[in-house]
């Protein structure tokens, strides 16, 4: 393939991005391998980001590459409504086992947006069909990222995604963030404060009364706006709330699963039970779209008592594609046999040190880590909140690393096989983009 052929950018409506910049100063990606992107000039960038959070296992996976190109030739498509194929059935039981079994059942998707409104459209038909109909409420959190459907940017707490479309699902109400910097600022792991906020969903209870509410969904970490970690106790807090009030509890998982923390999941680290569980993004290390909505048997259970026919009337048509389960089996393989958990456990602490070294740097106001994660929050520019970090974005590509940026805060998710030589990589390039940064 030539790629130093002229593209033409007119076309292509870009996602969640400044078009007009970026088609006059374009980044252009044509191949990645292991920890580093090719851009267009055929320089290498190492991925601080894992893509967008979903490339555990690094870039081109050679036994996931070989599931994809096999399965696509075998099977290229089969419908999982009243039809099915074995690889979508063997890909369950795998990932059951991948969990632990704390999940009896999962059910397919093909992104964490999609997860989400599964996730809630399961919750309400769980509740009706035990016969409390009128739990149909969800409380959802400030500065939540839930994707992109409707169901997700009305738990969600973003105001930017939410603004320019005004319609929204009704009765969704917001716990508050548990981003405190006055109390947490340069945090390692859980922050101490803030585990009281969870009680707020007791005043959100007595406001409503339980018997109108569904659910509580909340990312255990949140991720898109800037790595707020949970105050330590704050999701046990929670977990004993809805228990109490029999709401269920979600956990938006999309980033945070698949060993971003270390364990498999978030609900590992934190020790912490959810109810359902969404995810995508790492399901297949990022080679093909699909997401994934983990249940517990009791919820499952509860639609099998209905009489027989359809159980819920929900699904899409690439729900368990046959190459997505081919490239998501063999991301689990590769899991198990490079112990990618292990390594990632064994580069916490030097990831950790790595990042907290930067404090000190102009601009530079918190640090926050957790696992394979960190979050760099600079002051923002007077008047131009998000400009200063978006311009370190675009240094930091120009110096040949890929970092994330969202408002002021700088998100770092490296695929988790990175070495100790990618970490001082990322961070001795990002110190001088910090420090010359205006
Ligand atoms: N939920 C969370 C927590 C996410 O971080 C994301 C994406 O970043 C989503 C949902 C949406 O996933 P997708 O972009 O695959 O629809």
């Amino acid at each position: 393939m030539n790629e130093s052929r002229p593209v033409s950018m007119e076309s292509f409506w870009m996602p969640f991005t400044n078009n007009r910049d970026f088609k006059a100063h374009p980044r252009l990606l044509v191949s990645a391998e292991g920890m580093y992107y090719k851009d267009v000039d055929g320089r290498s960038i190492l991925d601080g980001a894992a893509g967008l959070w979903c490339v555990p296992c690094g870039h081109a996976q050679p036994k996931i590459v070989a599931a994809v190109r096999e399965m696509v030739g075998q099977l290229d498509f089969a419908p999982t409504f009243q039809m099915g194929h074995p690889a979508a059935f063997d890909l369950a039981e795998a990932l059951m086992e991948y969990t632990n079994h704390r999940f009896g059942h999962v059910f397919y998707t093909n992104s964490g947006s999609e997860a989400v409104d599964t996730a809630l459209k399961i919750a309400l038909a769980y509740h009706k069909a035990r016969g409390e109909a009128s739990r149909t409420r969800f409380i959802g959190r400030e500065r939540g990222y839930h994707g992109v459907g409707f169901g997700g940017i009305s738990v969600g707490g973003i105001a930017g995604n939410r603004k320019p479309y005004g319609v929204m699902l009704p009765g969704v109400d917001h716990l508050p963030h548990t981003h405190n910097l006055e109390k947490n600022a340069y945090t390692r792991g859980e922050p101490e404060h803030g585990a009281n906020l969870a009680d707020e969903l007791e005043r959100i209870v007595t406001l409503h009364d339980a018997s109108t509410i569904a659910a509580v969904i909340v990312e255990p970490v949140a991720g898109s706006t800037g790595v707020l970690i949970p105050p330590k106790g704050y999701l046990k807090r929670l977990r004993e709330l809805c228990t109490k009030h029999g709401i269920l509890l979600i956990f938006d998982e999309v980033i945070t699963g698949f060993g971003r923390l270390t364990t498999p999941f978030a609900a590992d680290y934190f020790d912490v039970e959810p109810d359902l569980m969404t995810t995508a993004k790492g399901l297949t290390n990022g080679t093909i779209p699909m997401g994934a909505v983990f249940s517990k048997k009791h919820i499952h259970d509860a639609f099998m008592d209905a009489p027989a026919g359809i159980e819920l009337f929900h699904g899409y048509t690439y729900s368990g594609h046959p190459v997505a389960c081919a490239a998501s089996l063999a991301t689990l393989e590769v899991f198990k046999e490079q112990k990618i958990l292990e390594h990632a456990a064994g580069m916490a602490e030097y990831w950790a040190d790595a990042v907290h070294s930067l404090k000190g740097l102009p601009h530079v106001i918190d640090i926050r880590t957790i696992g394979l994660i960190a979050g760099i929050e600079l002051a923002p520019i007077a008047g131009k909140p998000g400009a200063r970090a978006f311009a370190a974005f675009k240094q930091a590509f120009e110096d040949g690393i890929l970092i994330r940026v969202t408002g002021d805060i700088i998100a770092l998710s490296p695929p988790l096989v990175l070495e100790k030589k990618h970490i001082d990589e990322l961070f001795g390039k990002l110190r001088e983009v910090l420090k010359n940064l205006d």
